[in-house]
């Protein structure tokens, strides 16, 4: 799956394999809670104009986890940075689960990402954030946005990507 900016200057990747280990969380249930993770990228292969994401790192036992909102533990997140970068790994951003079969983000969503930019020590001058929603197709009900302080933008999937 292929997904672009509106002027074409950003392009994210995502396989077949990332798709899947975010899809398998999807809230298709009243009881599902949200679910989340990190998105790493490869180092050789990120930079300002193309991101390839090669792992989606599943939810933890310690997030804060329910049917409408959820807390991804920084303790984890911290971890994981550590142990990615380890492996030549780049932190990109969040994914996180929306019981709605066509997902946007939240402001909430959005209040808290900008918030997370500014403040965060991960040295990120803009993030991804990817929300899965509760469509059963692989590709469908993935929204992947483009964080800045100033703005987000929502990315548009390529026909045939
Ligand atoms: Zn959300």
């Amino acid at each position: 799956m292929i997904l672009v900016s509106n002027d074409l200057s950003s392009r994210v990747l995502l396989s077949d394999d990332v798709c899947s280990s975010m899809a398998v969380h999807r809230q298709r249930r009243f009881w599902q809670p949200e679910r989340g993770g990190l998105l790493f990228a490869d180092r050789s292969h990120a930079s300002r104009s193309e991101i390839l994401i090669s792992e989606a790192t599943p939810p933890h036992s310690t997030d804060r986890s329910r049917r409408n909102s959820l807390e991804i533990a920084h303790k984890r997140c911290c971890e994981e940075i550590q142990d990615a970068n380890r492996r030549g790994l780049l932190f990109v951003g969040y994914w996180h689960t929306h019981p709605e079969a066509n997902p946007s983000l939240s402001q909430l969503d959005v209040t808290s990402f900008t918030k997370n930019l500014s403040d965060g020590d991960h040295g990120l001058t803009s993030f991804l954030a990817i929300v899965v929603g509760s469509s059963k197709s692989i590709h469908d009900g993935f929204a992947c946005y483009l964080i800045t302080n100033q703005q987000h933008e929502r990315l548009s999937p390529l026909e045939n990507g």
